[in-house]
């Protein structure tokens, strides 16, 4: 099996108490070369999720996540209170207690055989990031991306990781056979903002370098400038530097949408507040005072401001992404030079209220 030939420097003990709930647990390892992070391998019973719903509130019916908890490590993570279900918490454990499908590749491929699979569009990270740091040790999207194109199942890649290039030449064949949509998640265009809030992740440099080397393919590449950090990167400035530095990238469209801070990451979040940016406790907490998503006035707000800049960068097609942050795909059509193959459904941009002034270099008065 693959993952017995790869350097195992310490098994980790197992002392996590929700862990006694695997039966399907391997080992846990830890390795030199993840510091601090614990690897906990699991025999899946089954590889394809279903998404309870899909057709009203998400545009795909199935997910794959071959791993749980991210070492990207991103502070707004919505993924973050998805970990509690063995126990671990939200915060460092999210990001250093990873759960690896060591056997993903083989169940998938069962499961897309069987005749009951009718070949819907399958989406990656759209939970934790598949090209996540623990992806180079375990190599297990090109099995994933096999099986997928093997069977003639669409899928899309919604990743922050680099690493998506290794697996280029592979993801370039399955888009001759099948509709596939990549997606590169860049939402910070300051070097120590972004090292501090997504501790983890490539840099915003080596993210547009990977776009561009998707687009040199032939392949389409969104860019998901999400979140907006309401006073942290919602500035004329920034967002003048972020949409200006996607289309030079060669970005097919971008798609935006602002924080969203639902329980679990919400405390994690205004931790991280207080310790980088004490100033700005109170008004987030008067933004987010009503709950999880960022009031529609201040929505509207960054949709007036985001407007004029995308059009100056040539990107007319890039509109809000809905409220939470999360991707929003449809599955229309194929994917190699065909844009809108997988295109975000985001609303179109709202009017901005009279109360919010100007949008230039001011804030809306909500703060
Ligand atoms: S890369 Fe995505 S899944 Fe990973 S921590 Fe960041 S937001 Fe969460």
């Amino acid at each position: 099996m693959r993952w017995n030939g790869q350097t195992l420097v310490a098994e980790a003990p197992t002392a996590l108490p929700g862990l006694a709930r695997l039966n399907n647990l391997v080992r846990s390892v830890q390795t030199p070369e993840f510091a601090g992070i614990t690897f906990h391998e699991v025999l899946a019973k089954s590889a394809l999720n279903h998404v309870p719903g899909a057709s009203t509130v998400m545009p795909f019916a199935w997910t794959i996540n071959p791993y749980r908890g991210c070492s990207h490590a991103c502070v707004y993570c919505f993924a973050r209170p998805t970990h509690s279900y063995l126990e671990f918490d939200e915060g460092k454990d999210f990001d250093q207690q990873i759960v690896v499908k060591v056997n993903v590749g083989e169940v998938l491929e069962r499961e897309l055989a069987k005749k009951s699979w009718k070949h819907p569009a399958v989406a990656l990270g759209t939970n934790t990031d598949p090209y996540q740091r623990a992806e180079g040790r375990y190599a297990l999207m090109p099995s994933i991306i096999r099986a997928l194109a093997g069977s003639g199942t669409p899928f899309s890649i919604l990743t922050k990781g680099s690493l998506l290039r290794r697996d280029l030449d592979l993801i370039s064949e399955a888009a001759e056979v099948v509709p596939v949509s990549i997606a590169m998640s860049i939402a910070i265009y300051d070097d120590e903002l972004q090292q501090s809030i997504e501790p983890g992740t490539p840099s915003t440099k080596a993210r547009l370098a990977t776009v561009s080397a998707v687009r040199e393919r032939g392949l389409e590449c969104q860019v998901f400038l999400m979140p907006v950090l309401p006073l942290l990167t919602d500035t004329v400035e920034h967002l003048d530097r972020a949409f200006g530095m996607a289309a030079a990238s060669g970005a097919s469209s971008v798609v935006y949408s602002a924080l969203h801070l639902k329980p679990g990451v919400r405390q994690w979040f205004f931790a991280w507040l207080e310790r980088e940016h004490p100033e700005l406790v109170s008004p987030y907490a008067r933004i987010y005072a009503k709950g999880a998503y960022a009031p529609k006035e201040y929505r509207e707000w960054l949709a007036a401001r985001a407007k004029p800049l995308m059009r100056k960068h040539g990107l007319n097609r890039a509109r809000p992404a809905g409220t939470t942050g999360g991707p929003s795909w449809s599955q229309a059509a194929p994917t190699r030079s065909a844009p809108g193959g997988f295109a975000p459904v985001g609303f179109a941009p709202a009017s901005v209220l009279p109360s919010f002034g100007p949008v230039g270099d001011s804030q809306p008065m909500l703060f």
